[in-house]
């Protein structure tokens, strides 16, 4: 059996996390391998300040309390997207605006942005599906224009590009997830990037339980104590111990992502050139980090019929997402800005191929010819 996803293991983590627990005696939040994640990602990404967090989920809520987003308050979000974008900030009281996405890349479509903004909205979240970048240069102009907050939900895109920029540095705030699902992970984890430095000190409080720790820490304040709001953010240094033997070989995982995903694509194009399955769409300017391979096929019926078709050849393969403004809690904390022209009638067409850091050239040719056998 090929599996969906393997979590990415590249064999030095344990090392790491032995050294995390007896050489640096220091498991909390914020030690050596927080530090050194925290750097090479500013360094790497050209991030103002990046700090890990629990998860991408606590990244997406970090940014929803910096947004000071107060009930009523609208946000603009894809509907096509994971429970998480919308359960941050509709923890914050939120009204959540679903926006349609684009047919090509599955992003929210920048063109249908300003038909859904009112005088409550506050915030767009651009999610970069499958790693590959939104339309971010409408997509700031019009948060300009309108004065906005931008949150990118980059839980899929560490390591991509836009224009040259990392996805996650673009907006106010970007959003990382470290999830096993991811392409580095560290089990259960995230990181907030911080593009605009007025939110650097806030954001460090409110990771802290509400406490200026930091300063403390800094030297800056001679105690610490409560100051805002907060919750528990930041991971163990255990988890980015582990984190750490991975974005050590970043480039390594995306190469080898990569190479997968040009292979699936170099092997199916004869059927996308056909006319029998449609496959992804990278923008000009966008540089993808294979954080996925879907391709989309004719119908739902096709699609229940291929992943029964896969499954019977060994080959895991999974649809996502059912449209959030269609799910029980969606219809409760939101509505659909204009017509769901492509969100529903798209999702329901996709599936996804096993793709993950390691994956055997043997397996990718089984999946290959799985695919090519079910169209045949
Ligand atoms: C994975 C994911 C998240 C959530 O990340 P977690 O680390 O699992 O909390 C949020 N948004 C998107 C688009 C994701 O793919």
């Amino acid at each position: 059996m090929i599996d969906f996803n393997v979590p990415p293991y590249v064999g030095t983590e344990m090392d790491y996390v032995r050294e995390a627990a007896e050489v640096n005696h220091k498991i909390c939040g914020d030690g050596p391998f927080s530090r050194k994640c925290h750097a090479w990602m500013e360094e790497r990404f050209n991030a103002e300040k990046v700090l890990l967090t629990t998860s991408g989920t606590a990244a997406l809520e970090m940014a929803a309390v910096l947004c000071d987003l107060k009930p009523g308050d609208e946000v603009i979000l894809p509907s096509f997207t994971f429970s998480s974008t919308a359960t941050a900030f509709q923890a914050m009281g939120a009204t959540l605006v679903f926006v349609d996405v684009r047919p090509d890349t599955m992003n929210l479509d920048e063109n249908k942005i300003e038909a859904a903004i009112t005088e409550r909205t506050r915030v767009i979240i651009p999610v970069h599906y499958a790693g590959v970048a939104c339309e971010m240069d409408t997509i700031m102009e019009i948060a300009r224009r309108h004065n906005l907050i931008v949150v990118e939900d980059a839980a899929q895109a560490v390591m991509s590009t836009y224009k040259g920029r990392a996805c996650g540095t673009i907006g106010t705030f970007g959003c990382y997830s470290f999830h096993e699902t991811k392409n580095y992970s560290m089990g259960e984890g995230g990181a907030i990037v911080i593009n605009d430095p007025r939110f650097i000190e806030r954001a460090e409080i409110i990771r802290e339980k509400g406490t200026n720790r930091q300063r403390f820490f800094r030297g800056q304040v001679d105690k610490y104590t409560w100051v805002d709001r907060g919750s528990s953010y930041l991971q163990s240094d255990l988890n980015a111990a582990y984190l750490w033997a991975q974005l050590e070989q970043a480039d390594k995982i995306n190469d080898d992502r990569l190479a997968t995903w040009h292979a699936y694509y170099e092997a199916l194009r004869p059927l996308a050139e056909a006319g029998r399955i449609e496959l992804p769409v990278v923008p000009e300017g966008c540089v993808h980090n294979a954080h996925m391979f879907y391709l989309k096929c004719a119908s739902l019926e096709e699609r229940s019929a291929l992943i029964a078709h896969l499954k019977k050849r060994g080959v895991m393969a999974v649809f996502h997402y059912i449209p959030l403004h269609s799910s029980p809690a969606g219809e409760m904390f939101g509505r659909f800005s204009g017509e769901d022209e492509f969100t529903t009638r798209e999702s329901e067409r996709l599936v996804r191929l096993p793709l993950y850091y390691g994956l055997s050239e043997a397996d990718r040719a089984t999946v290959i010819d799985a695919v090519l056998s079910f169209f045949d």
